[in-house]
């Protein structure tokens, strides 16, 4: 199958784009190499896909409405996989416009390439932030109601919006995944695993905000597997938790850590504006529709990240 990853060049495309090769298809990336976070690093994420394979990559910026239609139409994609965005609920609060840019705009720009572009089915990079502050737990995929906490999380839902839309103006089967905490080898530095990490690999104190809340960490391994389960076991559009469905606390993540790092320090700061207190995917859906089911232990996926730091974070 020839797929189109857009954000092909950041940590979840990478893996994915990886996964693909192995398995034969045709591969194209779109990403303009955001400096949200190292830009040498994202090179370094298409270093590690060239290493297994070649694949088309084009430095755009999904903003331009017309060009990224060309794009599409010229590449000519069955799939498109749109991992591209802004990530990060923090940053959010401090630019909310740019997520209404980066992470609708260029949405809504994929979707109608797609859609002129003749493509079938585009998958769609959506996240556990949409649910909100939940009494009810585990998250079921009816339970988000339009209430996020944040101007990520609201830029996603919009974004979610606008597929049922273009789904049904050009007759696209459009996947919502609702991805949970990801993290792994190559994690997005400024997310919790990774960050804790690399300054405990430095002799770094850490940060935990407020009381630490639980988290449904999903190896990234298993990730990349719900996206390639969606895109060959699904005819038809749907929106599916992808998670581990085993929430984690700060306690438990902690004492993991403490394996490694023995004599770590910790700062504790109050709680950040827009986080929320916990998450806990219900995959059921994902195991009934994709047949979607994780495989990495939590203490076996941070054993694989932390090695993956050891090895690798000094060269960053
Ligand atoms: P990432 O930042 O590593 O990857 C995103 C990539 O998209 C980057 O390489 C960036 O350069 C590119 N990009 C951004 N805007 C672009 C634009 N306008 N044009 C072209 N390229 C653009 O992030 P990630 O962690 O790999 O996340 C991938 C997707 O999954 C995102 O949509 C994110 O919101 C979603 N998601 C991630 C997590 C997680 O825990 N990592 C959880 C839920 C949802």
């Amino acid at each position: 199958m020839k797929i189109l990853i857009t954000g092909g060049a950041g940590f979840i495309g990478s893996h994915f784009a990886v996964k693909m090769l192995k398995e034969q298809h045709e591969v194209a990336i779109i990403d303009n190499l955001h400096p949200y976070y190292s830009v040498d690093r994202k090179q370094q994420h298409l270093e590690n896909i060239k290493r297994t394979g070649d694949f088309q990559f084009c430095q755009t910026n999904l903003l331009d409405r017309n060009e990224t239609t060309e794009i599409i139409k010229k590449i000519s994609p069955e799939a498109i996989v749109h991992l591209a965005a802004l990530p990060g609920v923090a940053y959010s609060i401090l630019r909310p416009l740019e997520y209404i840019d980066y992470d609708v705009k260029a949405t809504v720009n994929v979707l109608e390439g797609a859609g002129i572009s003749g493509v079938r089915q585009v998958i769609f990079a959506s996240s556990s932030s949409v649910y909100g502050m939940m009494n009810n737990i585990p998250f079921k995929e009816e339970m988000a109601t339009g209430k996020p906490i944040s101007p990520y999380a609201a830029s996603k839902y919009a974004a979610e919006s606008f597929c049922h839309v273009y789904g049904h103006l050009y007759n696209i089967d459009v996947k919502i995944l609702r991805f949970f905490t990801v993290y792994g080898p190559w994690g997005r530095p400024d997310m919790a695993i990774a960050n804790f990490i690399k300054k405990l690999e430095n002799g770094e104190e850490i940060t935990i905000f407020g009381k630490g809340g639980s988290r449904d960490y999903t190896y990234v391994g298993d990730i990349v597997n719900g996206i390639s389960l969606a895109l060959q076991n699904l005819q038809q559009s749907a929106i599916i938790n992808i998670g581990s469905g085993q929430p984690v606390s700060m306690t438990q993540l902690l004492g993991e850590l403490k394996v490694y790092y023995p004599d770590m320090k910790i700062k504790r700061e109050e709680d950040r504006a827009g986080d929320v207190d916990r998450t806990w995917a219900d995959i059921s859906l994902a195991k009934k529709l994709l047949g979607y089911e994780p495989e990495m232990e939590f203490s076996k996926g941070i054993a694989e990240t932390v090695a993956w730091a050891k090895n690798n974070e000094k060269f960053l």
